[in-house]
């Protein structure tokens, strides 16, 4: 057989040849712009031909700190076109954070959206190895200090629209590279290959993991900056599906708006940005009958919420589980064909776990003793391998703690049962661990917010002198008009777990801490629950 290098450059090749008139909707600060495969193509081809004239090395790194839209989808294709790499950053990291990890990557250009270009501008004296700031705006540049600043539009204008991408790329060179939020320490760089971009693209697209296909008309919540929108640009693209924007500071209202009249069939993201959605669908009315998948990661999907957007607005969910290091799709969360006659609640329980391992990777699950029985009962913690897993951090000694024999180690505890399915319990570090046996706060906040009057629901531990750990469940209500005791929901939870699992303790807040990409941020939490018993 041929050898073929997997190339990023060939899947937007086979976008322009094969579906030039398919369409990306561009959510920006001008309002909605539309191009066709044909139009992103000319664009990017050139932007790849200027940065070659700018003197772009392969190998080199060009950052951006953007939101979902098309010029962030051009360097996507743009950068490891001409064999250099795409780092994508996190724009709601801390500034500290923003500084270590540009001057970590050794990013040589910047492209920054208009709205975040004052953060680049507070930092840049900080900044060791930026030559250039290219702004993405449609309007005016920003007045500014910073020497070496362009607008993009006029920036690129000078490059060749008809630029062929190079073909001596070697396919496991590097294309893209992505930090973890980490919630201690400094973030951890992952670097993506062509080849592994490429095949996760591929696994993304296959009937029993999302199925992404030309059909698609697929809006990615997730961000760009936030390992790489779960991939989704990349296979989109590859598969000439139409793609759907959003763009920067979206609401609610403009998802729901984006998703009646783009159509969208596909949309992804994290269980808060699903949580706010639906609050939005139960205050106004949208048409929403044109999607068919609503994928959610990032965070455990509680069942309620399954159950809401299926029943209640018959929209299908399909929860999906990876990270940063998988690049990131790991698990899909599909029922097998034999299993469709089992109840509604069966099926519920089987698709609000992680599920099935995709095709590609291999997994295996450690406890103290060794790899552990597949009984749905006995805990241990995923470990990954796969040609889309990573095999370590970029330069960083940390790398050790979680590569190890070849394996990635990935800091989640499961169960896995008969079925193969995989079910995270929680983080190892946020397991809660209660007279020597452990607790998970995942499965009592799903269940609370289960609870109709319940909007968000956290649960940590609190040291305790006599069990070590005991659960306080931090709970935010819907309506603070609508009054909920911390008995009636003790007593909703008792029927579905043990009594030594029920919290202690359920403090109500107006507002749980999150992190940059929307996940509950236990640490700061926990400092919260301690404090309200210090008072
Ligand atoms: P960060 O570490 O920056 O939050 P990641 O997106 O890499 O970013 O986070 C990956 C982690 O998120 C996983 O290790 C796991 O703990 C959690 N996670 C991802 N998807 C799910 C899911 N479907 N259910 C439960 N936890 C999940």
């Amino acid at each position: 057989m041929m050898k073929g290098d997997l190339l990023i450059s060939s899947m937007l090749e086979r976008a322009e040849r094969f579906f030039p008139k398919k369409e990306v909707v561009s959510r920006t600060s001008s309002g909605t712009q539309r191009f066709t495969y044909k139009e992103v193509g000319k664009r990017t081809r050139q932007l790849a031909s200027r940065l070659e004239q700018y003197g772009l090395q392969r190998g080199a790194k060009v950052g951006t700190l953007a939101w979902n839209h098309h010029r962030h989808l051009e360097l996507y294709f743009a950068v490891p076109g001409i064999g250099s790499v795409v780092h994508t950053i996190n724009i709601r990291l801390s500034p500290e954070h923003v500084i270590y990890i540009i001057n970590h990557a050794e990013d040589e250009l910047l492209f920054v959206d208009e709205d975040v270009f004052p953060l680049v501008e507070a930092v840049y004296d900080q900044l060791k190895t930026v030559k250039a700031v290219i702004v993405m705006t449609d309007n005016e540049l920003p007045d500014t200090k910073i020497e070496s600043v362009f607008s993009y539009e006029e920036w690129i204008k000078s490059g060749d629209e008809k630029f062929e991408f190079p073909k001596d790329i070697d396919e496991t060179e590097p294309a893209g590279m992505c930090f973890t939020s980490a919630t201690t320490g400094n973030p951890k760089g992952v670097v993506y290959t062509h080849r592994s971009t490429v095949l996760h693209s591929m696994s993304l697209s296959l009937a029993d993991s999302a199925a992404l296909s030309e059909s698609d008309s697929i809006m990615p919540v997730v961000p760009m900056f936030h390992v790489n929108a779960w991939g989704i640009p990349y296979a989109s693209t590859w598969m000439g599906s139409t793609q759907v924007l959003p763009g920067p500071r979206f609401t609610p209202e403009v998802l729901a708006g984006m998703i009646e009249k783009e159509k969208v069939t596909v949309t992804a993201g994290v269980p808060t940005i699903w949580l706010a959605l639906l609050k939005e669908l139960e205050e106004n009315s949208y048409q929403t009958d044109s999607l068919r998948a609503v994928i959610c990661g990032g965070s455990a999907a509680p069942a309620g919420m399954i159950k809401t957007f299926e029943e209640k607005y018959n929209v299908p969910f399909l929860h999906a589980y990876g990270m940063t290091e998988t690049s990131p799709l790991a698990t899909v969360s599909r029922l097998k064909s034999y299993q469709e006659n089992l109840s509604k609640e069966e099926k519920l329980d089987i698709r609000s776990k992680q599920g099935l391992l995709i095709p590609g990777l291999e997994m295996k699950v450690v406890g103290g003793d060794g790899e552990i029985a597949w009984d749905g009962e006995e805990m241990g913690e995923l470990l990954l391998r796969g040609p889309w897993i990573a095999d370590d951090y970029y330069k960083d000694e940390r790398s050790e703690d979680a590569f190890i024999d070849g394996w990635l180690h990935t800091g989640d505890v499961c169960t896995v049962d008969e079925e193969g399915v995989i079910k995270i319990v929680d983080r190892t570090k946020d397991l809660i661990k209660s007279g020597g046996e452990w607790i998970s706060s995942v499965d009592l906040e799903n269940a609370l917010m289960a609870h109709e009057n319940v909007f968000e629901s956290s649960v940590v531990s609190i040291p305790d002198p006599e069990w070590q750990e005991r659960p306080v469940a931090v709970v935010v209500l819907k309506d603070p008009a609508v009054s909920t005791s911390k008995q009636e929901l003790i007593d909703f939870l008792r029927p579905s777990f043990a009594k030594w699992w029920l919290p202690d303790d359920i403090i109500f807040m107006e507002e749980i801490p999150k992190t940059s990409v929307g996940k509950f941020l236990k640490r700061a939490l926990r400092d919260q629950v301690k404090e309200h018993y210090e008072q």
